[in-house]
């Protein structure tokens, strides 16, 4: 048995489905709007039911993750970069407003929900979508609708107890108007006895109809949660911070469920923010919010489960789109190497359990895990010439064909592309530089030629490291093996500066013994003579 903080909820979860629904498949749900791109912050509402889910599944008890798209929900704003002519559709349904220019999809919705819905498959999440359009316009909600309007009195006074301002004529159901299709509509009357329904739109329209045929509207936000918690028997659904706040959906949603549509509130943790450092303006074409996509063109996807699967939903994390991924991935690389040998905590390996496969299968892994660190550096260096790539992995780690590194070569390649700044970015010179060799003092054209007279004997990342330290050492007059003094380190540092400064004119740059397996035994030796 796994013990982290999704087993412990898996745990609870399983103990109230026995209770509330015995003998039927458990059910988690998530629900996300397409009004805009689904920000990687947002995914935490997928991931943290699918993580939970996952664990019934492993149990082997059936578990449906739902995911429920607000589309029904009313576009309330045109985004910057969309025409502005777009704001007659304001109000409309989001799957009512026609897709940005240039879309491939059908409307709004379908636009914003396609590339998460290629992430979620890449992540190996399987959810059982429901688009809220089709359940209502079908239907789906009549008694339900019927019930809350029945009961609308009553969820009034639930509501007022948080209300600051007054409100006249409470309706939970609010129609889509049937002549301009958007929401500026007000219900002015209403018979429980006939369920006729008379409404006024902004736009000068109204009507009467019988609300038990009417499918062209849908219960108001904090009525249209729990209902619908009571409609799939919900027992896990967690949510964000703003949704906890008095008088917010969960709060009136635990009354308005059990008062009014007969269900229980799920298990709903309440999960914590979660943050981006260093997303480069360059790659943010979609108005500069990072998406599960944009994630996973950096990372693989179990490094980005991993993120979520070590933290507990109240606690946040920052996902890092700058160097900090190198470190990440440092440490990702430790686990796997720990466990593989034997070792790790339980909530480490539960955690490095759950990134890499489902209860379904394994994901996708790099066959020969080259240090991210290593490949980025050689990305940089090769502008992704493949040749030159192997050639210089061939000599870093024995790898014999691309495949081998792939999909993390591919991640590293991209990140160094999109997120490291130009003026970071390694060039090689194209010619010595003269000058600078010419005016060496004695020591450091001692060497720079004990370097070049070395290099064919240590051609290996470890050898070049003896190397590159071991020089200072002999031009001091010690053992290759003598421990670091303060004077040694500082001589080794100058050395390093000399040699970056001759090989990429900058005083810095990538690990020295890659930088010089990735120049090359040939165009070291054209950039180091004299
Ligand atoms: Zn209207």
């Amino acid at each position: 048995m796994i013990a982290d903080w999704v087993a412990k909820f898996a745990d609870d979860v399983i103990a109230e489905a026995d209770r509330r629904a015995p003998g039927k498949p458990i059910v988690c749900a998530s629900g996300l709007s397409p009004s805009g791109p689904i920000h990687l912050g947002n995914l935490r509402e997928v991931m943290t039911p699918h993580l939970v889910a996952d664990e019934i599944r492993r149990r082997g008890r059936a578990c449906a993750h739902l995911l429920s798209w607000d589309d029904y929900d009313r576009f309330r704003r045109v985004p910057a970069g969309v025409d502005p002519s777009w704001a007659e559709h304001v109000g409309k349904p989001l799957t009512s407003v026609p897709a940005p220019p240039g879309s491939e999809h059908a409307n709004w919705a379908e636009h914003f929900k396609a590339p998460l819905t290629a992430a979620l498959a890449e992540l190996g999440i399987e959810v059982e979508a429901i688009s809220q359009t089709e359940r209502y316009t079908a239907g789906a909600y009549r008694k339900q609708i019927l019930r809350a309007m029945e009961h609308r009195v009553k969820i009034d006074a639930i509501l007022e107890q948080y209300r600051t301002k007054v409100v006249e004529r409470y309706s939970p159901y609010k129609p889509y108007c049937a002549l301009c299709e958007r929401d500026l509509t007000t219900v002015t009357a209403y018979d429980d006895e006939s369920t006729e329904l008379a409404y006024t739109c902004a736009c000068g329209f109204g009507e009467s109809v019988r609300l038990a045929e009417h499918d062209r509207g849908k219960l108001v936000w904090k009525v249209d949660w729990p209902m619908r918690w009571a409609y799939e028997g919900v027992v896990f659904e967690p949510s964000g911070v703003d949704h906890h706040s008095p008088g917010s959906a969960w709060i009136v949603g635990e009354q308005i469920v059990g008062e009014v549509f007969g269900g229980a509130q799920p298990i709903g943790p309440m999960y914590a923010f979660v943050g981006i450092t260093g997303m480069a303006k360059m790659s943010s074409s979609k108005g500069g919010v990072p998406t599960p996509a944009d994630a996973l063109e950096i990372m693989e996807a179990p490094v980005l489960r991993w993120l979520y699967a070590r933290r507990k939903p109240e606690q946040s994390f920052k996902i890092a789109f700058d160097q900090e991924i190198q470190r990440l991935y440092d440490e990702w690389d430790a686990l796997g190497r720990k466990i593989t040998g034997g070792g790790g905590l339980p909530a480490e390996k539960a955690a490095h359990t759950r990134a890499t496969s489902t209860a379904v299968a394994a994901l996708p892994a790099t066959p020969h895990p080259v240090a991210y660190r290593t490949l980025a550096s050689i990305a940089d260096i090769t502008t992704g010439d493949e040749r030159q790539t192997l050639r210089i992995l061939a000599d870093v780690d024995g790898v014999a064909a691309l495949e081998e590194v792939r999909p993390r070569l591919d991640r590293a390649q991209r990140w160094v592309d999109t997120q490291v700044p130009a003026e970071q970015r390694t060039r090689v010179r194209d010619s010595a530089d003269a000058e600078r060799l010419g005016a060496l003092d004695d020591d450091s054209a001692a060497s720079v030629r004990l370097l070049l007279d070395g290099l064919d004997e240590h051609w290996s990342v470890e050898g070049l490291t003896t190397l590159v330290y071991g020089v200072p050492k002999l031009v001091a007059g010690l053992p290759v093996d003598a421990k670091p003094t303060p004077e040694l380190k500082q001589a080794q540092r100058a050395f390093f500066a000399l040699l970056y400064h001759l090989l990429i004119g900058r005083d810095t740059g990538p690990r020295l013994p890659t930088l010089l397996l990735a120049v090359g035994a040939d165009r070291v030796r054209t950039l180091l003579s004299p």
